[in-house]
């Protein structure tokens, strides 16, 4: 007699609370080539080597991911950028896109970076597969860029920021929103994408480790923010989406979009959809929470990926319902590690 066939693979991750997980967000390392004042102390230390998982490992991580479902990556960091030989992690990835062997495959991969090494990578990020980059930038103001990331040259970014567009990347600039940094210049900066066809995402700064300034000084709710723009710019709300936290409107002057990403004045977690792995293979279930699964052991338990997936899963399990960012709380953190070691 044959064998009960074995129960149909389930190939989706849904949250105790519904969500179905498709998006992996992968720090790739913790180091960076700048020190923004809001993400890091100016004397970060960073992880030791031997602790980062090497690119064959996050490779082997992140294809467990997508036949458990992620149909979305985004490479961030740190700075992703300055990984060493990382553009083999996003060439392996982007043979990824696509279905395979009857199986859905990963939609989309993607980049946040700080656009440094834009010029550098630009090309290959596109003969990779990537068609959309985040592209980090608070200001436009060179000395204002000085110091928010304490020794950073804008105009290396904005050529960063141009080698993209010209190689076919789509690119929306990130800017934190600053109190005494960039608070006076969104509608500058909102020209500007306009004129370069950018979107624009503006993101409410969240107390994520101790840095060297207190950020309930530099907190600014993006309400009012947003209130302020509008009397100089036509905002409609827009149905678009990235499967991100942002709220769209469309800018009618400028045909572009601007985002608004409001962790503190407005909670949006429960549509989030997404995951974190850090360099070192844990698996933060939100950016906010402290909760994390060690993922590290089961991947290096052999070549098998069934302990690996196991581990996710029950991970997946543990997905809490939201994160408790109250600006108030800004110090001590609410949450002790850096954006850094998470990833943005
Ligand atoms: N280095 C890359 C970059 O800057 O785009 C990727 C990593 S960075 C941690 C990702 C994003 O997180 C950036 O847009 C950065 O501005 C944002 N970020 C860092 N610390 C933050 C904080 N405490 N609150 C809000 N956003 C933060
Ligand atoms: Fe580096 Fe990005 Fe953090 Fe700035 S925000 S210090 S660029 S990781």
């Amino acid at each position: 007699m044959r064998g009960k066939a074995p129960p149909p693979q389930i190939n989706y991750m849904i949250d105790p609370f519904g969500r179905h997980i498709s998006y992996l967000r992968v720090s790739v390392t913790d180091r960076c080539d700048l020190r923004c004042v809001y993400c890091m102390a100016e004397d970060m230390t960073f992880l030791p080597k031997r602790e980062v998982l090497s690119l064959e490992e996050l490779e082997r991580l992140c294809g467990a991911f997508i036949e458990l479902g992620v149909r979305k990556i985004r490479l961030t960091g740190g700075e992703p950028l300055v990984r060493r030989d990382v553009m083999a992690l996003v060439d392996a990835l982007g043979r990824r896109i696509g279905p395979a062997e009857g199986a859905e495959g990963l939609e989309e991969l993607t980049l946040t970076t700080n656009g440094t090494q834009l010029a550098k990578y630009a090309e290959g990020l596109v003969r990779a597969g990537v068609r959309r980059v985040n592209v980090s930038l608070d200001t436009l103001d060179a000395a204002g860029f000085r110091a928010a990331t304490r020794f950073g040259d804008v105009e290396k970014v904005k050529a960063g920021i141009f080698a993209a567009r010209d190689a076919g990347l789509h690119v929306k600039i990130n800017a934190v929103a600053l109190r005494g940094l960039n608070e006076h210049e969104f509608d500058a900066m909102l020209a500007w994408c306009g004129q370069h066809g950018f979107d624009l995402c503006l993101i409410e700064t969240m107390p994520m480790g101790e840095v060297a300034e207190d950020r309930t000084d530099r907190y600014i709710s993006l309400e009012v923010v947003r209130a302020r723009l509008r009397l100089n710019w036509t905002l409609t709300e827009s149905a678009y989406a990235t499967g991100g936290p942002a709220r769209y409107f469309d800018v009618a002057e400028t045909g572009t979009r601007i985002g608004f990403i409001t962790p503190l004045s407005h909670n949006f977690c429960e549509s989030c959809n997404r995951v974190r792995l850090t360099c070192t293979g844990t698996l933060y279930m939100c950016l906010g929470q402290d909760d994390a699964a060690d993922l590290r052991a089961p991947l290096r338990q052999g070549l098998r990926d069934e302990p690996l997936k196991a581990a996710i899963r029950e991970a997946i399990l543990r997905k809490p319902k939201g994160h408790d960012f109250v600006i108030e709380r800004a110090r001590p953190a609410a949450v002790a590690r850096h954006m850094s070691v998470t990833g943005g």
